[in-house]
């Protein structure tokens, strides 16, 4: 379903002239009422007078998220506090967060791509929504709750958590959809399978999943285990929370859309700052067009996409392809380049695993060591009789071939040597904010 026709349908040439203005009127706000921008334009010698469209952004230098902490709490507003409406704050897991606050109007433009993104995945009008999303200074909780709201679903605000009154809730409120970081969704979901519940007693038909990376085999995993379709939902609080980009639920896997008129994105190199052409992976950089209380011009995500409008068939807004890495993300180990996401790769190739994982790094002796926690696939272990209690140390046979397999795997498809960690399901560590920690770098 199409949340706003007028907006989500409006001819490219017309969105231009809608950004065009949006985006003078942003470059305004944020030189005239916060000293960092007067500051950052003056020094690079740019004449905002110049800037009169989109296509000139790149004229302008990025914002990164150092500087927001810099100017740690308030310094990044172009509002008197007094005209705030509500402050939350990145899920940052090192020093001070980063603060971020919005005013009425910002709130209204919150719910507005929340409830587009919605109803892009398939959610619709009287569904109710189980939001295990953890509510609190991170965005995502009050985020999707304002916007399912506005798209006019009944919320069941339950936060992250408490997998076991998640299921009964589901079950005995018969909630259609579902949002939730795609680990958790996975731990609800095997948690179903383990207690060997019967998925025609639940009526979930969608699942809004995002917040943290995730790959197309989690995708089925999630989509067989809860029975529905399961979306992307993109977002970074600096630019306003969840709801900055959403799967369409008939386009699965083609990109999420990102709303244009509110965000304009580009794509840069990642080191040398430089535009990309649509399609070529690089650096997503973000500009909110609409945004009173903090405007962000040129924001550095740090995440690694691609733009395109190639599959855009619904709607005129462009798209974005899943974030396939971090900009600060990519590691030499040992001189091996490596990303994460190529563990997540290997794993589709084990049944015996699901697909969470997670990949510390420490430095014994001054040599960088890796060792990759992975979550176990519950099911196969029971349908096997395979004991899984003590699934590292004095391990059966099977499970110490496995390790060793999926060892062997890594260094032939990565290049590097790495410690297999086994985990039960739904106890690799998470964050405040419900995310699984991809990478812990504990160097
Ligand atoms: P939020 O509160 O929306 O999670 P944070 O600022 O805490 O915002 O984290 C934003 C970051 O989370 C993004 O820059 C990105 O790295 C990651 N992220 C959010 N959604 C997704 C997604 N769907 N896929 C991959 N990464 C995501």
């Amino acid at each position: 379903m199409i949340f706003n026709t007028e907006m989500e349908l409006m001819p490219i040439d017309k969105l231009r002239t809608v950004q065009n203005e949006r985006l003078v009127s942003t470059l305004q706000r944020a030189y005239n009422n916060i000293p960092f921008y007067k500051d950052l334009y003056d020094q690079a010698g740019v004449n905002l007078s110049e800037i009169k469209s989109v296509n000139d952004l790149h004229k302008l230098p990025f914002t990164k998220k150092n500087h927001l902490r810099e100017n740690y709490p308030f310094g990044m507003l172009a509002v008197p506090q007094t005209e705030l409406s509500r402050v939350h704050c990145s899920s940052g897991t090192t020093g001070k967060p980063t603060v971020v606050a919005y005013t009425k109007n910002d709130i209204e433009v919150f719910s507005e791509v929340v409830a587009r993104s919605l109803a892009a995945a398939g959610c619709k009008p009287g569904m109710k929504l189980q939001n295990a999303y953890g509510y609190g200074l991170f965005t995502g909780g009050i985020g999707i709750h304002y916007g399912a709201e506005k798209l006019g679903m009944a919320v069941v605000p339950i936060s992250g958590g408490g997998t076991e009154k998640q299921i009964m809730l589901l079950k005995d409120f018969q909630a259609e959809a579902l949002t939730a970081t795609p680990s958790y969704a996975l731990t609800i979901a095997e948690e179903l399978k383990k207690r060997g519940e019967d998925i025609r007693d639940f009526n979930l038909k969608v699942a809004v999943l995002g917040a943290e990376p995730w790959s197309e085999a989690l995708r089925s995993e999630v989509e067989q285990g809860l029975n529905l379709k399961a979306s992307n939902i993109y977002g970074l609080s600096e630019i306003i929370g969840p709801g900055v980009s959403n799967e369409d639920f008939e386009e699965q896997g083609t990109g999420s859309y990102i709303w244009e008129d509110h965000f304009f994105p580009e794509i840069v190199d990642k080191v040398t700052g430089e535009p990309l052409p649509y399609g070529e992976p690089g650096v997503l950089v973000l500009t909110s067009l609409t945004k009173e209380a903090m405007p962000m011009v040129r924001y550095w995500t740090g995440d690694i996409t691609t733009l395109t409008y190639e599959h855009s068939e619904k709607r005129t807004h462009i798209k974005m392809g899943p974030i396939i890495g971090r900009a600060d993300d990519m590691m030499i180990i040992r001189g091996v380049n490596f990303f994460h996401t190529q563990v997540a790769d290997i794993l589709p190739d084990f049944p015996q695993l699901s697909a969470n994982y997670q990949v510390v790094l420490t430095r014994p002796k001054n040599m960088d060591a890796v060792e990759v926690g992975i979550e176990i696939n519950p099911s196969y272990f029971n349908h096997y009789g395979i004991p899984f209690d003590d699934l590292n140390g004095g391990a059966p046979d099977e499970v110490k071939k496995l390790i060793s397999n999926i060892q062997k795997k890594i260094k032939d498809n990565i290049g590097l040597g790495m410690a297999v960690k086994l985990y039960q399901n739904g106890s690799l560590p998470q964050s405040d904010g419900g995310k699984l920690n991809r990478i812990l770098d504990n160097r």
